[in-house]
């Protein structure tokens, strides 16, 4: 297929292919995993502004759906491929199931720079795919989510134009919507905060206590880093360096990250932000931290990049942050960087998806506090479990997390059978 060429895609099969043969797979559904089940590609021509049109590529890659419907955000973002598409939507049936949650993986993208875009040009872009994708998605088929350059305004077109075409409302054909029209409060922090709960069970698992002597460093100050930031903050925690596309920046002391937060309310990125120092993004990455969260993009830790790593604890907030050859690194580094492996540490998104879309099917609505503890608790329970399956089987931990998502999948796999 034609998403075999992509480098991305070439890695999420590379890492499948170690698991597979590390766990024993069994080969038929090894053969069958290895590939998404289904992919829509389309253009979608939007009429700008100023009258003229363009036409955008744009995918769904639905990957498995074993043990339940199709789950995965959209991407707006001007380099998106169908093979990056399908990697992530493979990542996200191993987080589902490594998060055990009834669900399968997908995930969708449009070639488009969204910071380029007024909002009647991003709104119609997003009916027409909505539009496109109506056969293809709905609450017991497909499920989107917002991803990088998606929010919650995205996900009400998306709904508001499947309702439309449905002709009823509905609800549940998203996640991520407003608050106004079904989203489960604490989904819009829920990434960020579930990457701290598994830094918070990994710190206990190696007797480090997190309080002010802790420092961190965060790749990308979006939805995902800023969120942590705040909740490390809570924590007593020093953010000690922060980033996003403008560059990286350094307070030895500590952000006050709740000013930050606030800065970019009013400015587009970090450029201008007083009291800090501007640094690499090499260097914030390599800095002598006690926990570094990459939550920018994929492939920003290389081989060259994990060699120099200082930190005691890498929390993976982005999906696919380290490259095929920075993980090999890693795996040799494993008695020095313990690591929270993308599938595990970042699931608190889907996880408190996953609670809006039950709520939605009950139309019965949880408390923040409830929220809360039920994802503090699920995170829990999986990083516990990749633990169990690295020390029962002394394997790395990124190897854990897959083993543990993949064989809960093969399992009900091998329960259905293969049609016909
Ligand atoms: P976002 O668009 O809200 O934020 C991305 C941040 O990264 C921004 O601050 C941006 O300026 C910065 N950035 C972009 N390119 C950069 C670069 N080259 N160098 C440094 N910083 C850069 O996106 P997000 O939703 O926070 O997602 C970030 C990552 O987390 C992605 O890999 C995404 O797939 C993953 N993720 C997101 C969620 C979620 O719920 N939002 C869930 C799971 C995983």
């Amino acid at each position: 297929m034609e998403w075999d060429n992509d480098p991305v895609y070439q890695m999420a099969q590379r890492q499948f292919d170690d698991v597979a043969e590390a766990m024993n797979l069994d080969r038929n559904v090894a053969v069958r995993l290895r590939e998404p089940d289904r992919a829509l590609l389309v253009s979608v021509p939007v009429r700008m502004e100023d009258g003229h049109v363009e036409v955008y590529d744009a995918y769904r890659v639905q990957h498995n759906d074993t043990r339940g419907p199709y789950k995965g955000g959209i991407r707006y973002s001007p380099d998106v491929t169908l093979g990056e598409v399908a990697a992530l939507g493979m990542w996200m049936t191993w987080k589902c199931a490594v998060m055990n949650l009834p669900l399968g993986g997908a995930k969708g993208g449009i070639r488009i720079d969204p910071t380029k875009r007024t909002r009647l040009e991003l709104q119609r872009l997003t009916r027409r795919y909505t539009s496109e994708l109506v056969s293809f998605i709905g609450p017991q088929q497909d499920i989107p989510a917002p991803d990088m350059g998606t929010n919650a305004q995205i996900m009400a077109w998306i709904m508001d134009t499947y309702s439309q075409q449905k002709g009823y409302v509905v609800p549940g054909v998203v996640t991520g919507k407003p608050i106004s029209i079904g989203g489960s409060l604490g989904r819009v922090e829920a990434t960020g905060r579930g990457v701290v709960y598994t830094v918070m069970e990994a710190s206990r698992h190696l007797n480090l206590e997190l309080g002010e002597k802790t420092t961190v460093a965060i790749q990308g100050f979006g939805n995902v880093g800023s969120h942590a930031a705040l909740k490390f903050a809570k924590l007593g925690c020093r953010v000690t360096h922060i980033s996003d596309i403008s560059g990286a920046y350094m307070n030895a002391k500590g952000f006050d990250v709740a000013n930050v937060n606030d800065y970019l309310t009013k400015n587009p990125t970090l450029a201008g932000y007083p009291s800090a120092e501007k640094i690499t993004q090499e260097q914030l990455l390599t800095a002598k931290v006690d926990i570094l969260v990459p939550a920018a993009m994929h492939n920003q830790i290389d081989g060259k990049i994990a060699q120099k790593l200082q930190c005691r604890i890498l929390a993976e907030g982005a999906n696919g942050p380290t490259t095929t050859d920075g993980d090999k690194v890693l795996k040799e580094r494993q008695d020095e960087i313990f690591l929270i492996p993308d599938v595990l540490a970042n699931a608190g998104g889907v996880t408190v998806s996953y609670f809006e879309w039950v709520q939605g099917l009950q139309n019965f609505f949880w408390s923040a506090k409830e929220i809360n503890r039920e994802l503090s608790k699920i995170m829990s329970k999986a990083f516990l479990e990749v633990v169990e399956l690295q020390k029962q089987h002394k394997i790395y931990m990124r190897i854990a997390a897959q083993m543990l998502g993949i064989d809960r999948v093969a399992k009900a796999m091998l329960a259905r059978g293969l049609y016909p």
